[in-house]
């Protein structure tokens, strides 16, 4: 049961996290532009305090430099090559196939190259911290996923295990640097795998919260029934158009929509099929207006179309064209047919009439309210000061 349960576990992390490596190569790429950064300088110091010093008189010792040197050169050119393509790739917000790749061969290139000096090395030491550090710069920098990890990992330790041996010739040395190798790549892949843990763990946590503020959002802005944009909404967007209008000194539109004896309509066909005609008159009108307009639901069977840019004129045709239409529809609901009318209340908002959030309001009501005593199923407008 216990041993099931690892098993699950380690499969886990193993295999179900591919929905996150787009963020990883991501995370990664800015790492791999630091990190360039700060070991091309590091990698130019090493160059020339292996050049500076003029002391290696033997073969091995001249073998010695001459091989770290060479693994510096090698390892300071791809530094500078990573640093100019993660320069590009930075700023990205979507990864992209190079960013894929580059990771990897970072990681390839950064573990190479301290086996590569561990292996010169040997020629004058029997110490293995070069091939420590990059395990833990690469465990803990890089956010690679478990498998590909365990993959570059045990492939490091493969090329590290022969190519020592090509320097050591002492078969205990060579026996216990091979033995402390695993420990020291081991470290590297342990690390790799908590912080891969814990990233994966981060990133959908952020995930799931961006979503639940998403819903909120949803709640908050917008009308359950039909989907549309509510009154909150709307307080907030005819706040910014106002603004607009200030600055450009365009004419907006405001209509406002109200359904003709819809109490009578619930009260026929009940309250459902009043919804239903709700939800279809909403996407009547959504598909109607154009993509700069936005409708509302304001309450109740009363919609709010926001027109910017519109004149009056305009406005006032547009209206008429959308009376005609619901007068024309026939909404079915199931079994049911139901014909409605509408009658409408304009204004134009321009910046002459100086007028506030809710004298706009005020000023289409007015209309709304005239359209109705003037028998409905009509279009009326106000403009000017509301009382
Ligand atoms: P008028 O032509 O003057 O606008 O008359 P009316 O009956 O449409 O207006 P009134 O304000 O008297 O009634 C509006 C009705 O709209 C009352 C209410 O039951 C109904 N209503 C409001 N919200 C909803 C809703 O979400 N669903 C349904 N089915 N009906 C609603
Ligand atoms: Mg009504
Ligand atoms: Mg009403």
């Amino acid at each position: 049961m216990k041993l099931a349960f690892i098993m699950r576990k380690i499969t886990k992390t193993f295999y179900d996290n591919s929905s996150v490596l787009g963020e990883c190569a991501l995370i990664n790429t800015r790492r791999i532009y630091y990190l360039s950064m700060i070991a091309i300088p590091l990698r130019i110091i090493n160059i020339f305090l292996f050049t500076i010093n003029k002391s290696y008189d033997t073969l091995t010792l001249k073998a010695w430099s001459k091989g770290i040197i060479a693994s510096h050169l090698v390892l300071l050119v791809f530094m500078i090559g990573f640093l100019l393509v993660t320069h590009r790739l930075k700023n990205r917000i979507q990864p992209n196939k190079t960013m894929f790749l580059l990771q990897y061969i970072v990681v390839v290139v950064i573990m190479a190259s301290g086996i590569a000096i561990v292996t010169f090395d040997q020629l004058v030491t029997t110490n293995i911290t070069p091939v420590l550090l990059i395990s833990i710069i690469t465990g803990t920098i890089f956010l690679i996923r478990p498998i590909t990890s365990f993959i570059l990992f045990a492939t490091s330790y493969m090329t590290y295990y022969y190519l020592i041996a090509l320097t050591i010739t002492n078969q205990q040395i060579l026996l216990s640097n091979r033995v402390n190798g695993i420990t020291a790549i081991g470290i590297g892949f342990l690390l790799s795998l908590i912080l891969w843990h814990y990233n994966y763990i981060n990133i959908t946590q952020k995930r799931c919260i961006e979503m639940q503020q998403k819903k909120l959002e949803q709640m908050a802005y917008y009308d359950s029934l039909t989907d549309l944009p509510n009154r909150r909404l709307y307080e907030k967007l005819i706040k910014q158009e106002i603004s607009l209008m200030q600055r450009y000194g365009h004419e907006t539109v405001l209509i406002i929509l109200d359904i003709d004896n819809f109490k009578k309509i619930n009260d026929t066909y009940g309250h459902p099929v009043g919804d239903d005609i709700l939800r279809q008159l909403a996407d009547l009108l959504k598909s109607n207006v154009r993509d700069s307009d936005t409708v509302f639901r304001f309450g109740g069977e009363e919609f709010i179309i926001l027109m910017p840019q519109t004149s009056l004129e305009g406005g006032y045709a547009f209206a008429d064209r959308l009376r005609k239409l619901i007068m024309d529809k026939t909404f079915s609901i199931g079994p049911i047919t139901v014909q409605i009318t509408s009658s409408f209340g304009i204004t134009s908002m321009d910046d002459t009439n100086s007028q506030n959030l809710e004298g706009y309001y005020h000023l289409a009501d007015r209309a709304l309210y005239l359209a109705k005593q003037r028998g409905k199923n009509r279009v009326e407008i106000v403009c000017g000061k509301a009382d």
